[in-house]
Parts: structure tokens; sequence; C-alpha cells
């Protein structure tokens, strides 16, 4: 059976980028049809957000329903390395907005974003698959396979939303290779169990391996005593551990950090341990004839800083802003009002994610409490997510400054 569907804007996923893109071109007065490879709920990898978000998640309409669904308060980030211990506390940045936010199981999270966008108006089509994609005389026309059968989806623009599954870049060759290093991530939720008073459940804690400065460790504790626990690291550094499975792998790795495996004692690992490598991701450019990439279907860099959804939300912010005013009939720089100021942000993560693995960041974290308040806020506004408020100097001029505050924090 063929179908053919027609509306103003076909977005690709109906992960968080898509989800509030379609709700804010709701908003704005535009028809938006959202075709989805899977059913929801799904799992999803990206579960600490930085309260940077919330401000989009509120312009989207969405914020009452997240605040209603009981996740875990957050409300900074801790990191821990060889007993040296650092915690910042959101309230305590530069930056004006949010100070706290969540740290959601993405199933849970995702499925509640896509019934908002659905809620206001959005036609989502879950078990599509999107397989093609071309741009006609009046926008574009998008081909896409489901159980029923295939179909084609008409629209005057597409928004890309899709993720690692990364269908534009794919289709048209607009994929690049990342200057990084292939790392890799194992991870899984655990029973946590953990009774150590000291255990902040309101942060992320990032633990650095007491050998392998460029291995690290997330534990991200939810509201029902699982935590989320994952190693990330160069991918033969991750593998060359003794253990066939990744399951032993992990385990290996945790129970090589005394503070984890002290922490985990009495964890019970009930699920499966899932693998990703080399999700560095970017591309040649982020919008064309008829389309916009948004969120990791553009350019994903790490994962240290918990910056992917909240980098995927101001994608879609700044696309439905251009998008709207082009579907109203004028014309629109994609370059000037899209991919320019997202990429503000983007290039002061790079320079921490950067930072991070040359080991200047480490160095400034842990150093962070002899440390000018002045420059414990700055960073702590970036860790928040504020990466786009041109008033921090580390926005202004990252890579200069963090060589600086690495080289005073060495000295101190
Ligand atoms: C190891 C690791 C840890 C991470 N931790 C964090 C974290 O703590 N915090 C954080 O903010 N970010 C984190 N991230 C990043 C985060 O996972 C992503 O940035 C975020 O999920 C991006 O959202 P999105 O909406 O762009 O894509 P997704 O959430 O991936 O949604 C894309 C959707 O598109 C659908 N799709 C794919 N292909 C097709 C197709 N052909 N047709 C139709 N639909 C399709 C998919 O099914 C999916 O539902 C992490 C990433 C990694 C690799």
């Amino acid at each position: 059976m063929s179908n053919e569907l027609k509306t103003d804007v076909a977005i690709i996923g109906a992960g968080p980028a898509g989800a509030v893109a379609a709700a804010l071109l709701i908003r704005y007065g535009h028809r938006v049809t959202v075709l989805e490879r899977e059913s929801f709920p799904r799992f999803s990898i990206g579960e600490s957000l930085l309260p940077q978000s919330m401000a989009y998640l509120e312009e989207a309409g969405m914020l009452p329903a997240v605040q209603q669904a009981g996740f875990q308060h957050k409300n900074g980030a801790a990191f821990e390395a060889d007993g040296r211990y650092f915690a910042f506390d959101f309230s305590d940045k530069l930056s004006s907005g949010w100070a706290t936010t969540y740290q959601v199981k993405r199933a849970h999270f995702d499925k509640i974003l896509a019934d908002e966008a659905a809620r206001q108006g959005a036609d989502i089509r879950y078990g599509q698959t999107i397989t093609s994609f071309t741009e006609t005389a009046d926008g574009v026309a998008l081909g896409f396979e489901g159980q029923e059968g295939s179909g084609v989806v008409r629209a005057r623009f597409c928004l890309d939303a899709s993720g690692f599954g990364r269908v534009l870049p794919k289709l048209l060759d607009l994929d690049r290779p990342s200057d990084w290093p292939v790392r890799q991530a194992l991870f899984t939720h655990v029973v946590d169990h953990i009774d150590d008073r000291n255990f902040d459940r309101d942060k992320i804690l990032i633990t650095v391996h007491p050998q392998h400065r460029d291995v690290w460790f997330w534990l991200i504790p939810f509201a029902d005593g699982t935590c989320s626990l994952g190693v990330v690291g160069e991918a033969e550094l991750v593998q060359g551990v003794p253990g066939g499975e990744d399951a032993a792998k992990l385990r290996y790795w945790v129970s090589s950090v005394p503070n984890l495996s002290r922490l985990l004692a009495g964890a019970e690992w009930p699920l499966p341990i899932r693998r990703l490598t080399g999700y560095s991701a970017k591309v040649s450019r982020l919008w064309g004839g008829g389309f916009a990439l948004l969120g990791n279907a553009g350019e994903f860099l790490d994962p240290i800083f918990s910056s992917g959804v909240t980098i995927a939300l101001k994608s879609s912010f700044l696309a439905a802003a251009a998008l709207d005013r082009h579907l109203r009939g004028e014309t629109v720089d994609w370059q000037t009002a899209f991919a320019a100021p997202l990429a503000r942000g983007i290039e002061t993560f790079r320079h921490f994610v950067e930072a991070w693995y040359t080991g200047d960041l480490q160095d400034i974290i842990f150093h962070a409490g002899r440390a000018e308040p002045k420059i414990r806020q700055m960073i702590c506004a970036v860790l928040a997510g504020y990466a786009w408020d041109e008033d921090n100097p580390l926005v202004a001029r990252p890579g200069p400054r963090l060589a600086a505050i690495a080289e005073l924090a060495r000295a101190a």
C-alpha cells in the first residue's frame, strides 16, 4: 500500500530535537508531521540533562509535563579522581537562568516530549523509517517504509532530527570524520543500593580512572534507586582488558577504581550491557536546499559534559524560529540565523572536551575549590549548559582562557 502525506514541515525522528521542534512550529501556526522509526517508549542514552535545556522545554510548552513526571532532581556535577573530589553547584554560576534540572530515563522522558508535541497538534507516525529525500520545485519529498507499506511525505521543508540514525547526512553525503580518536562507551542501568550518606544523588558523578586520565565513568542516579553507569575511553583500550563479554569488561573497569567499586559493592546488574563506538560525528554543512539538521543528526561531540540534549534543543529552537520566517515567505540566511549561532555553543563545548582529554580541564576542576570564585562561576555556567552566553569570558574566548586557567591551577 502506498501512502501520500502532505504537510508544511516533515521531521525525521521524534527524539528530543524532533519533538521540541515540532511543538515550537505548531505554536508558530504550521502543520507538522513527524516520522519516527521506532515505537515509543524506546531506550536512548543521554540521561543527565543540563539546566539550560529547561528554558527550551519551557518555550515548547513541555515543562509542566516534565516537572510532573517525578524525575530525579539534578543541581550540579561532581568529579572524582584518585581521592580528589570537587562538586559544582549550578546555583553558583555566572550566567542567569535555570540552575536545576533532571536526571531522566530517556524512554520515559522522550515519550513525554513526543506525547506533548502530539497533544499540541503534531501528527506523529511511529514505526515509519525514512528511506529517501528529494528536493522538489515547491519543497521536499521524503520516502518512508513502515509495516503497512511504503509512502511519501511531501512538505515545504524537512528537519532531520534522526540522531545517530543520521538520515540526511548519509543520504546526501554530508558526513565528515571526527578529528578525535575513536572512543567507546560501555553502559547499563544498575540497582545501585548505594548506602554512602555522602553520595549526592542530585548530581552526576564523573570519575576519572586513576591510571588512565582519558578513561572516565559516569554514574547518574535516578529517582527509583537505580543508576546509569558507563565507562568511556579509546575503543582499543576499553576493549583490551580481561573478560570476553562487554559485561565482564565493564565490571573489570569498575573494579579498577576504588571509589566506584566501593560505592557499587552491593549493586545488582539486571540489564544487558550496551556499547556505542565512534559516536563523535560532524557534517560538511548543517543546512541545504529544503532541509536543516538538528541535534545529533548534525554534530555530536562527546558525552563528558552531558551537552547532547541541550545542544539538540538549542538547534530545534534556532531552526524553528528561522523556519517560521521561511514559511511566511521571508528570505532566510540559514547560515546566520541557524548554523552560526548554534556553532557558538558547540565551539565552547568543543574547547571544554578537548581540554578535558588533554588534562587541562581536569587540573582546573580539581583545583576549583582554591580558584577565584569568578573563575569557578564561569566554568560552572558552561557545565550548566550556558555555552552561548557571550558575557562569560570562557564563551567569548574558550581556548586561550582555559589554557591560562589550567596554568594558574597547576601553579597553585
Ligand atoms: C555514551 C553517550 C552518553 C551520553 N550522555 C548524555 C547525557 O548524559 N546527557 C545528554 O544531554 N546527552 C548525552 N548524550 C547525547 C545524547 O544521547 C544525544 O545528544 C541526544 O539523544 C540527541 O537527541 P536527538 O533528538 O538529536 O536524537 P535521538 O534522541 O537519538 O532521537 C532520534 C530519533 O530518530 C529516530 N530515527 C533514526 N533514524 C530514523 C529514520 N530513518 N526514520 C525515522 N526515524 C529515525 C530514532 O529512532 C530516534 O527516536 C550521550 C551520548 C552518548 C553517545
